[in-house]
């Protein structure tokens, strides 16, 4: 950063007394700028069509980043809601679908992007969605459907391919792990 958020001087990067790290500080009114890792909150929808098969909630994403790329419905926490608001908040943004049964699924540490990602496993009991300002597409995926090559991110790659093996076991353990960048060499395709 080059300005301070409050009066607009320039800042210096610099150690603050009794801090243990550098931070931004303003020259003029010495307001520290603490920056710290933001949040994502997503969710795996599954509806069970009238078949009995299993499907996924995919949104083809309108935005940058990874604009053209399939994404489950994820973004940014919002200050005053819980992470579960958020995800669901994040689904109806990206998809207008309503989802029932929300639990805690995936925890990734992705320390290289400075963020959170935090997915949730969730019931859609009606195949009821649409298109958004952020989704050019909306449509669910039997498993064996899955655009896999073209999923948008490393953290909604591993949580299909954790959620489809823990759905065979008829388990779904809560996980948190570490999300590197060496992960987008797996993105072409389903790992083994
Ligand atoms: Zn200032």
């Amino acid at each position: 950063m080059k300005y301070c958020s409050d009066c607009g001087s320039s800042v210096v990067l610099t150690l603050p007394e009794g801090d243990h790290r550098e931070r931004y500080v303003c020259n003029r009114c010495d307001l520290i700028h603490y920056q710290n890792p933001n949040v994502v909150v997503g969710t795996v929808p599954i509806h069970i069509g009238d078949d009995g098969l299993p499907r996924v909630l995919l949104c083809l994403r309108d935005i940058e980043p990874r604009h053209g790329y399939w994404t489950l419905p994820a973004g940014f926490l919002e200050n005053n809601e819980t992470a579960a608001e958020g995800a669901l908040r994040e689904t109806v943004e990206e998809s207008c679908a309503a989802l029932e049964d929300v639990e805690l699924y995936r925890l990734f540490n992705v320390v290289h992007t400075n963020q959170i990602h935090i997915f949730f496993r969730a019931n859609m009991p009606l195949a009821q969605y649409s298109v958004t300002p952020e989704s050019s597409e909306v449509q669910l995926f039997l498993f064996d459907d899955i655009p896999w090559g073209e999923l948008a991110f490393p953290t909604v790659h591993k949580t299909l391919v954790d959620y489809i093996t823990d759905r065979t076991k008829g388990e779904f353990d809560v996980v948190m792990m570490d999300m590197d960048h060496s992960y987008w060499q797996h993105m072409s395709s389903k790992p083994k």
